[in-house]
């Protein structure tokens, strides 16, 4: 397949930022999780959040994912404003962005393949016909296609995680927002998660936004990683400068501590 039709619809020419967060502060309560935050993505990237725990990382992507609001400052995406927008722009925007959870988050109810496709019947108002073809696509490209009639208590964690890396991807989203999707497997099926992570990453010219802890995967996927601590970015470059020679005393003590 070529890369040409795997490309996005996008509103804004390829060079532009696909998505620019200004100012963006963040408090629960008296704690600023996130302080006056700006940054942006170009289309196509994949850009890895890392940093010690509690450093915001999350909520960056609860915001992006509109879960959550920012205090202050302003959220675009694909060149439209996502915060403060009018409820009906949010709607539109949310549509370009796709996330996957630590926990899988699937409907447990439903089988594997009606979980890839109810939202784009729903939402995106494909034909169920369309829409089964799409799922059974995409549960090839995650190692699952003979789960579609499984229910997903019956699934393993790893296999759960692909099942939601499937369903986000069949709402064919610009951007993919990954929250330590890793993070609740057991160690035995991690790799096989970071490895249709690292497909997707090569074969598609989706938009990645990833947190992990997985700092071998982050140096394989990463065009840019940025090292948070108390809710901003303390330093930011290629998976080679972060990894390789880290500018900064606190990215390099976190790399000590968790390498
Ligand atoms: P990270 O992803 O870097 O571990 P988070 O973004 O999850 O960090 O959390 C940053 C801070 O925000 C933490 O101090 C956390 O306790 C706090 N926090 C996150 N979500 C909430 C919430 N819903 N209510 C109160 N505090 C929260």
């Amino acid at each position: 397949m070529s890369v040409e039709t795997l490309k996005q619809p996008s509103g804004t020419p390829e060079s532009s930022e696909l998505i620019r967060l200004e100012g963006v502060t963040k408090r629960f309560g008296d704690n600023t999780v996130l302080d006056h935050l700006d940054f942006s993505v170009q289309p196509g990237k994949h850009v890895t959040l890392i940093g010690p725990s509690g450093s915001g990382k999350t909520t960056i992507l609860r915001l992006l994912m509109t879960l959550a609001k920012p205090d202050e400052g302003t959220i675009t995406v694909d060149g439209q404003r996502l915060f403060p927008a009018p409820e009906k722009q949010v709607r539109e925007v949310r549509k370009k962005i796709g996330m996957v959870f630590q926990q899988f988050n699937l409907f447990p109810n439903m089988s594997v393949l009606r979980n890839l496709t109810e939202a784009p019947v729903t939402v995106l108002g494909l034909s169920k016909d369309e829409a089964e073809a799409r799922a059974r696509e995409l549960l090839d490209l995650v190692g699952l296609a003979d789960k579609c009639d499984a229910k997903p208590s019956r699934l393993s964690g790893g296999q759960q995680q692909r099942v939601a890396i499937a369903r986000a991807l069949a709402m064919r989203p610009q951007i993919l927002l990954l929250d330590e999707v890793t993070s609740a497997l057991d160690p035995e099926l991690v790799a096989g998660v970071l490895d249709v992570l690292r497909d997707i990453a090569r074969s598609t010219d989706i938009t990645m936004l990833c947190v992990t802890h997985e700092m071998n995967f982050a140096r394989d996927i990463s065009d840019q990683v940025l090292m948070f601590d108390a809710g901003r970015v303390v330093e930011a470059g290629p998976p080679e400068q972060i990894f390789g020679s880290p500018e900064q005393e606190r990215t390099r003590e976190f790399l000590s501590a968790v390498l």
